[in-house]
């Protein structure tokens, strides 16, 4: 017995993470899961002892060796420099899925709106959410929108997979391809690609501000949804406010270096200590995990039991009507120990194969054949705080040299000055420091773009940041101009 058993990591968090974890591995127990337990140190202790990422070095081992983690909620320190355990974990472990389900209880959880079962397929390491910015002037700073066709790839053939592996019939595409036409074009390119692969899914795609507002409206129409980064962060909130579980839901994040299971809802301090926590969100992840590691017997009959609790109106706090006749966490936790073997008569039941795993995917190079990539111009961003756009113009445009031309000069992607036309002012004149100019060339070399820049140095202007300007089997790979 014991040589089946799976090895895993576990955290039990801050908070009331130590009271739901204690629930959820009875539970676990009961049920007759076959997995053995290495404790780690997360959080709140280990950022005290000065490590700032809140990982003790020997958790770190563990989480490598077993490639399991269950966790409980970790409290981040406000400020001083402190990162968050999850965004490091993701990113060190190269977690690129974070899958979150969410569903109502119709009938016996109150919720906003009912019939609501989708899967949201989040990317975890790129985009607006990789937090990688510059201040390079006084006045502005930039932050990077990074999309990677190989990270779009993986992301989009997982929630494929997944929808295949789980019975889902339908996966929508959230993005913003309208604005973002190169970024967000490429994540929208990549999932039609990847998409025709699987021709018995239904696939749409929604710009993200309209697709997150029917989620809210109507989340009983959605199924599995794929998105970048950041919308997938807003989504999934927006998601679980509106089906009422936030409280309930697990998630999981996968990768290659080790999965990481946990509740959705955070440390929840005001009410630790108290022993009156939902622990359903922790056992919700520990049932996830349990269909990831092929343990799907044992996942359907905790997953049942839960339901089944519920349905006896078998409540803590936070979703009983009576509060007088709520239970504690740890009563809680017995009462679906006491379930266990029951299964749900009103609500969709688990089943052994429900919650699949599924195979991770690897990067298949999509369409990364026979690129041709030409150097046909740069964008050099300036520091000219307070300059009036024909004046400045005139002189950006004596750092042109034969082979690489001034073509445009811009603020805030508006275009404020055009050699061509260098008496047109512009509507308004820019109102921030950081300048944009583009010199446009032919069959260019970094050597005529380090030529620019010396001029631009020795007219006394202050270049601060470069972008190459390249085409793709002649597609430009950068934004046109805006209002010239
Ligand atoms: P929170 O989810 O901890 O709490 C929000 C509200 O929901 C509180 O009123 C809380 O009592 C209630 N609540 C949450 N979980 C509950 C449960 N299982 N049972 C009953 N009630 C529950 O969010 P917050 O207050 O914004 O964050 C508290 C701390 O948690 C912060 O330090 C934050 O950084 C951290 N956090 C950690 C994670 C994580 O580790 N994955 C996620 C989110 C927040």
């Amino acid at each position: 017995m014991c040589a089946n058993k799976v090895k895993i990591s576990v955290a039990k968090g801050d908070g009331i993470g130590p009271e739901i974890m204690a629930a959820t591995l009875e539970v676990l127990q009961a049920a007759g899961a076959a997995l053995e337990y290495e404790y780690v140190e997360l959080g709140e202790q280990v950022f005290k002892r000065g490590i700032m990422n809140g990982i003790d070095p020997a958790a770190w081992e563990s989480i490598r060796t077993n490639r399991l983690l269950l966790k409980s909620p970790i409290t981040t320190p406000q400020g001083g420099g402190y990162k968050s355990v999850n965004v490091t974990m993701r990113k060190a472990f190269g977690q690129f899925a974070n899958v979150r389900p969410v569903r109502t209880f119709d009938g016996f959880v109150p919720s906003k709106h009912q019939g609501v079962d989708m899967v949201i397929v989040r990317e975890n390491e790129e985009s607006l959410y990789a937090g990688i910015e510059y201040r390079q002037t006084r006045d502005t700073c930039h932050g990077v929108k990074l999309v990677s066709r190989t990270g779009t790839e993986l992301i989009v053939r997982y929630a494929f997979e997944y929808a295949r592996a789980n019975g889902r019939k339908r996966v929508t595409c959230l993005i913003k391809d309208n604005i973002m036409k190169i970024t967000d074009g490429l994540f929208h390119q990549v999932f039609d690609l990847v998409g025709a692969e699987y021709p018995d899914l239904i696939k749409d795609s929604m710009i993200v501000d309209i697709g997150m507002a029917r989620v809210a409206d109507t989340p009983e129409k959605f199924d599995v949804i794929v998105t970048e980064n950041l919308y997938g962060d807003i989504v999934s909130d927006i998601a679980s406010q509106v089906a009422g579980s936030v409280g309930l839901a697990g998630s999981m994040n996968l990768g290659e270096g080790c999965a990481m299971f946990e509740a959705v809802h955070g440390s929840a301090p005001d009410i630790a200590g108290k022993g009156i926590a939902n622990p359903s969100g922790l056992i919700n992840a520990a049932v996830l995990m349990l269909y990831h590691i092929g343990q799907g017997e044992v996942a359907a009959k905790i997953g049942n039991a839960l339901l089944y609790t519920l349905e006896a109106g078998q409540h803590t706090g936070d979703i009983a009507v009576d509060k007088a006749k709520a239970l504690s966490t740890s009563q809680f936790g017995q009462a679906v120990i006491g379930n266990l073997g029951k299964a749900p008569s009103k609500l969709k039941a688990f089943s052994t194969g429900s919650g699949k795993a599924v195979k991770m995917p690897s990067a298949q190079a999509t369409t990364q054949s026979s690129r041709t990539k030409a150097l046909v111009g740069v964008d050099v961003f300036i520091d000219a705080a307070h300059a009036k756009a024909l004046e400045l113009g005139a002189k950006v445009n004596m750092a042109s040299v034969p082979a690489l031309k001034l073509d445009l000069l811009s603020s805030r992607g508006l275009a404020m000055f055009d050699p061509k036309q260098p008496t047109k002012a512009p509507e308004t004149e820019a109102v921030t420091d950081l300048w944009a100019c583009r010199f446009s060339g032919e069959n260019i070399s970094n050597h005529d773009v380090r030529q620019v820049l010396a001029n631009l140095e020795g007219l006394g202007i202050e270049w601060v940041k470069t972008e190459n300007l390249y085409t793709f089997d002649g597609m430009a790979g950068f934004s046109g101009r805006h209002g010239g």
